[in-house]
């Protein structure tokens, strides 16, 4: 069954390249005709690994193209998910799969919604993959994805396929926790070192600040019934800060280089959890208002 993976960028190229190297059918969907112009110009996606670097010539359509879609991995950021993926639902089979690669929490279920008949496939990854150039991705940092469907706790076959193309993955019958948990480690991280300008490590100075948020993300967390995702929240905060203390957050370098960031898929869904349990977290409302001013200042979308 071929796999089409809409969105280009770093996570959809890296599964792109592997998958297609591994000689199973990849179809890339790309925005418009400009793009795809751009992308048969190249002559295919350029993936930069620390012991090689080639080139896929792996075919690509726009959305409207007439072929009908099985298997569709959604590989844009979370606040494009609902967009991109109506503008190919009319090509989606009946019981048509989605793998599902967004960070944070909402936008899921906003596909989902739009979707009733597809089954949607959650996934979390810790990869690390970023763009250098047009369709160029370098495969940046080693890492894990975990997949499932809170609705249907069945694997389904196609895991195979990820094994033969070297995708580290396991299936979880619980990945809702391990969404809920990444969003909580991002909410007590990433806010912080854009607006204290720091590493990862800097947040060492900032304990008392870091440990009052852990204390608000485990109240969440536990009033969403994510008891597992809350477990030993600030020390696991804490080995992160120390294990990543070189890295510059993801929210970081999406504000360093004048791009949008997914705070309305993190600490936006946090709060809006909050508000649905009527539960009052003044630290994570101040964290959200302070970053949505700082975006604000910087032109930058709040949502
Ligand atoms: P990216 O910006 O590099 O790539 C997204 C791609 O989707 C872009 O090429 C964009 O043009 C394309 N796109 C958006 N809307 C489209 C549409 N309507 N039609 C066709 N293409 C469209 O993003 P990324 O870094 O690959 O991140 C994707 C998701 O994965 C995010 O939610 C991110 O948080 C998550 N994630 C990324 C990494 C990473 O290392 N990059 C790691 C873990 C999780």
């Amino acid at each position: 069954m071929t796999w089409h993976i809409l969105g280009a960028g770093s996570l959809g190229g890296l599964w792109a390249a592997r998958l297609a190297r591994t000689g199973l059918p990849v179809r890339l969907i790309l925005r418009d005709r400009a793009r795809l112009a751009g992308y048969r110009r190249l002559g295919g996606l350029t993936l930069v690994e620390p012991e090689q670097t080639s080139l896929y010539p792996i075919p690509a359509q726009t959305p409207d193209d007439p072929e009908p879609i099985d298997r569709l991995l959604l590989a844009c950021k979370a606040y494009d998910a609902e967009e991109a993926v109506a503008s190919v639902a009319a090509r989606l089979t009946p019981g048509a799969e989605l793998i599902l690669l967004q960070n944070g929490l909402g936008s899921q279920d906003a596909v989902a919604a739009r979707l009733p008949r597809a089954r949607c496939i959650l996934a979390s990854s810790t990869e690390g993959a970023f763009r250098d150039d047009n369709f160029r991705v370098v495969f940046a940092g080693q890492g894990f994805t975990w997949l499932g469907d809170p609705r249907e706790p069945t694997a389904p076959a196609w895991l195979a396929e990820l094994h033969a193309a070297g995708i580290p993955h396991q299936w979880t019958p619980d990945i809702l926790a391990r969404l809920w948990r990444k969003l909580a480690l991002n909410c007590a991280i990433n806010p912080l070192t854009v607006l204290h300008t720091c590493r990862n490590g800097g947040l060492a100075e900032h304990a008392a600040e870091v440990a009052g948020l852990c204390d608000e993300l485990v109240e969440l967390l536990r009033a969403c019934g994510q008891d597992s995702a809350a477990e030993d929240l600030q020390a696991e905060v804490e080995r992160v800060i120390q294990a990543t203390a070189a890295n510059y957050s993801s929210m970081y370098q999406d504000v360093a280089h004048g791009r949008r960031t997914e705070i309305g898929y993190l600490l936006g869904h946090a709060l809006a959890e909050a508000q649905r349990h009527d539960l009052s977290l003044p630290r994570l409302d101040e964290l959200h208002r302070r970053l949505s001013a700082h975006l604000t200042r910087l032109g930058l979308p709040t949502r």
